[in-house]
C-alpha cells in the first residue's frame, strides 16, 4: 500500500504485518503504525490551523510551542516529534515511584489520581491506554479536569466498527486487596516498557454519552489518509466544554 505519513511526511509503500489491526502499515521512516498516524491526523486537524500536513513540520514551525501538551506514553513516534515543542511532557505509571515525581525525564502519573492542576493542558494524548485502566471513567473525569476549556483529549482505544452498543468490563480490581477478578478470558497487550498489561475494558458506543456527562464533547475521526483502511481505524477527539 502507498501512503503518506502524517507524522514525518514520508511518502511510500507500507507493509501489512498483522492483518486487520491498527498496529500495521508502519511508516518506512518513523515506523508509525496506523493508530499513531490517525492520532497525528487528528492533532493536525484540531491544532495545526490548517497549515501543516505532518507533525514534524508543525513542530518545526513553532506553531505548537504555545500549546501545553501531555502525552501518556513512555516512548513512540508521536513523542519523538512532539517532545521538541516547548511545553510537552510525557508520563508513565510506575508502582515504585511517587506520583508527580520525575524518573528519567518522565513524570509518574496515575490517570485516575493526577497531580496536575485544573485547566492545565491544551492537548492530552494517549494511544491504547484507557483499556488498561481499571477505572477508565474516573480516568476520563481526571483528564476533563486538567484540560483547559476548549482543550482536547485525542486518543485511540481498540474498537470494533460498528461499535458494540455498551462497554464491556472484562476484569475488575479490588484496590484494597489488589485482587483482580476476570469476567471474561484474559487479554493482554504489550505495555510501553515491554511488559504485558491486562485489558480491563472493551469500549462501546456508550463512551460518547458517558464523556458528554463529564463535560467532554466526543467525536470519532477517521482520517482519509489511511486509504482503504480508513473505515476500520480512527482517533477519538474529546473537546472540553468551555462554559
Ligand atoms: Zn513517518
Amino acid at each position: 500500500m502507498y501512503e503518506f505519513c502524517t507524522i514525518c511526511g514520508t511518502e511510500g509503500p507500507t507493509k501489512e504485518v498483522r492483518p486487520n489491526t491498527a498496529h500495521n502499515f508502519g511508516c518506512s521512516n518513523c515506523r508509525a503504525t496506523l493508530r499513531f498516524r490517525a492520532l497525528a491526523t487528528s492533532i493536525l486537524t484540531n491544532f495545526g490551523k490548517g497549515r501543516h500536513q505532518n507533525l514534524q513540520r508543525a513542530v518545526k514551525s513553532g506553531d505548537f510551542d504555545e500549546l501545553a501538551i501531555w502525552e501518556l506514553s513512555l516512548r513512540g513516534p508521536i513523542k519523538n516529534i512532539l517532545s521538541k515543542s516547548k511545553n510537552y511532557i510525557n508520563s508513565y505509571y510506575w508502582e515504585d515511584t511517587k506520583l508527580g515525581e520525575m524518573k528519567n525525564n518522565v513524570i509518574c502519573q496515575d490517570i485516575t489520581n493526577l497531580t496536575f492542576d485544573d485547566n492545565q493542558f491544551d492537548l492530552v494524548l494517549s494511544s491504547d491506554v484507557m483499556e488498561h485502566v481499571h477505572e477508565p471513567w474516573a480516568g476520563f473525569e481526571e483528564v476533563a479536569r486538567v484540560l483547559k476549556p476548549s482543550g482536547a483529549y485525542i486518543f485511540t482505544i481498540p474498537i470494533r466498527i460498528p461499535f458494540r452498543p455498551t462497554s464491556v468490563v472484562r476484569a475488575s480490581l479490588d484496590t484494597k486487596t489488589g485482587t483482580i477478578t476476570h469476567h471474561l478470558p484474559e487479554v493482554y497487550h504489550n505495555a510501553g516498557d515491554g511488559s504485558d498489561t491486562l485489558v480491563f475494558t472493551d469500549f462501546g458506543q456508550d463512551i460518547f454519552e458517558r464523556l458528554r456527562k463529564l463535560g467532554l464533547y466526543l467525536y470519532f475521526q477517521q482520517p482519509s489518509t489511511l486509504s482503504q483502511h480508513s473505515n476500520r481505524f480512527g482517533a477519538f477527539v474529546a473537546v472540553k466544554n468551555s462554559n
